[in-house]
């Protein structure tokens, strides 16, 4: 059931969950807990259409690198898939291990334990057999030393609206509310068992929402924000969490041009998109595990895209740039705050303080150099480098609307393995929030393996 808290004017609402944020992640662990018959308030802040008064809740402040926070998600029914671009991919083995050269790495889960949930998500998102090594494409590339063959996925992209309205609409057990933004999470027993969701819409309409468990699902800022709010308020008892909260502030790091390949023959052919089995695939090259090992850099990927060759001389023959997307290693110094602005509900807005490290930057850098070693060292073409250390380099590095690590999974920091918050029984987060490291692979799938996973837990609880 769909209900709009604008036109309903309020009320009070009960269930067995409560789930905050209707975008990839809560309407994905609200049906899941409905296939178990377990019914669900799913509060969410927008409408089922974008609204420009909604987005506006979503301004925050930025000091640091620039960011735009408005732009980089969307408030309403679906969330951010409302124009995510659907490239997706699970994190690698390596990324879940703890790494000597990266402080704060390592998840307390592995790998394997997502591996049944990605497969359950790649139906979700529309992404064809679980598959990352896709047969029948003979790599005319030959051995390589430094870097290993990759894929994207491409989801068409699935927009959460359009495919998985009419399922709530539909559900006995989801009650979905619009425009119902939170505004308070409070607790009882000392603030450690969260009790009460007060939701409010814009026109001033005001309901609560009673559950035995919360999900947190706002998205990688909000998670934060809202947690910060709860904190400051002492509505929820977040003293363990409080001073992590909103740190480690990660995005993939993405560089339209770190080379430029001068290409021998067509074989550059084979990193092109192509339909496997109807659905689209990327390959690509990454970093090996031994070599960000070797050479202690983070994870790093990229793909082959022909492009315009300087003119001169080389006119008429294939250029191609490698579009490199990078791991960003986690910074405690890489944060949200609460800023001193306000929203319309009189609640400080996020503030977003992106910064990057030697590490990330010399990721970038080793990372091209070794790309153009393997071109060289293959007869496969000649590489021209840009300087990927210089301040005019560092300037065109763009952010990729990936919001990762403000409520990382870690003993000392903000939710345990079974994403719940330290120190609040019935608190969970889902969402990129939760990642402690981020690998360089896009986030989507892993969000909603996760919010899968999340819901068997709480079904098990219940
Ligand atoms: C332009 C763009 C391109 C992208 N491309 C890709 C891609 O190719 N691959 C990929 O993997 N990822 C991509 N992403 C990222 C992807 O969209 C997100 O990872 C994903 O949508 C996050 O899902 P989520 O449910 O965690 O958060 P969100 O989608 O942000 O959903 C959060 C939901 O919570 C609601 N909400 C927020 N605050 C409140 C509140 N206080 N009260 C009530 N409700 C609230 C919001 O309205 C929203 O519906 C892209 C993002 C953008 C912006």
């Amino acid at each position: 059931m769909i209900v709009d808290l604008e036109e309903v004017g309020g009320g009070s609402y009960e269930a067995d969950v409560c789930v905050i944020g209707g975008g990839a992640a809560g309407i994905t662990v609200a049906r899941a807990l409905a296939t178990s018959g377990i019914s669900t308030v799913l509060v969410e802040g927008g409408g089922l259409t974008p609204e420009a008064t909604s987005q506006q809740l979503y301004r925050g402040e930025v000091t640091g690198r620039p960011y735009s926070l408005e732009t980089s998600r969307l408030r309403y029914f679906g969330g951010s898939t409302g124009h995510w671009e659907g490239y997706c991919g699970p994190l690698d083995a390596s990324d879940f291990r703890p790494r000597g050269w990266v402080p704060y790495s390592g998840w307390p889960i592995d790998h394997q334990e997502l591996l049944p949930y990605w497969t359950e998500a790649h139906e979700i998102l529309d992404l064809g057999p679980f598959l990352y090594d896709v047969p029948g494409r003979e790599r005319r590339t030959g051995e390589f030393k430094w870097l290993r063959p990759c894929l994207w996925r491409h989801s068409p992209p699935t927009r959460f609206k359009e495919k998985y309205e009419d399922d709530v609409r539909r559900s006995d057990v989801i009650t979905c509310l619009l425009h119902a933004n939170l505004l308070r999470l409070q607790g009882t027993n000392g603030g450690r068992v969260a009790r009460q969701a007060l939701v409010g819409a814009l026109g001033g309409a005001l309901a609560t929402v009673r559950a035995h468990t919360f999900v947190l699902a706002c998205g990688g800022i909000e998670n934060a924000r809202v947690l910060l709010l709860a904190a400051h308020r002492g509505d929820l008892a977040l003293d363990q969490v409080e001073a992590v909260t909103g740190r480690f502030f990660m995005e993939h790091v993405l560089v339209g041009k770190t080379a430029t390949v001068l290409a021998n023959g067509d074989w550059w052919r084979d990193f092109e998109r192509f339909s496997h089995e109807g659905f689209d695939v990327t390959p690509g090259l990454r970093l090996s595990e031994k070599t960000q090992q070797d050479h202690e850099l983070l994870s790093l990927g990229g793909m082959m895209r022909p492009t315009e060759c300087p003119a001169g001389p080389l006119a008429g023959r294939t250029c191609l740039a490698f579009l490199t997307v990078a791991e960003q290693a986690p910074d405690p110094g890489s944060l949200v705050t609460l800023g001193s602005r306000h929203d319309a509900f009189g609640l400080p807005l996020a503030k977003l303080h992106w910064r990057l490290g030697d590490l990330d930057r010399r990721t970038i850098d080793v990372g091209s150099r070794l790309l153009a070693h393997e071109i060289g060292r293959l007869r496969l073409g000649r590489t021209r480098l840009e300087d990927m250390l210089s301040p005019a380099a560092a300037d065109s590095f763009w952010s990729a609307n990936h919001h990762i690590g403000t409520t990382r999974m870690a003993d000392d920091g903000v939710v345990d393995p079974d994403c719940r918050v330290h120190g609040i029984e019935n608190l969970f987060v889902a969402g990129s929030s939760v990642f402690p490291t981020g690998g360089y692979v896009n986030p989507t799938l892993t969000i909603v393996a996760l919010a899968l996973r999340l819901a068997d837990h709480i079904a098990k609880r219940l």
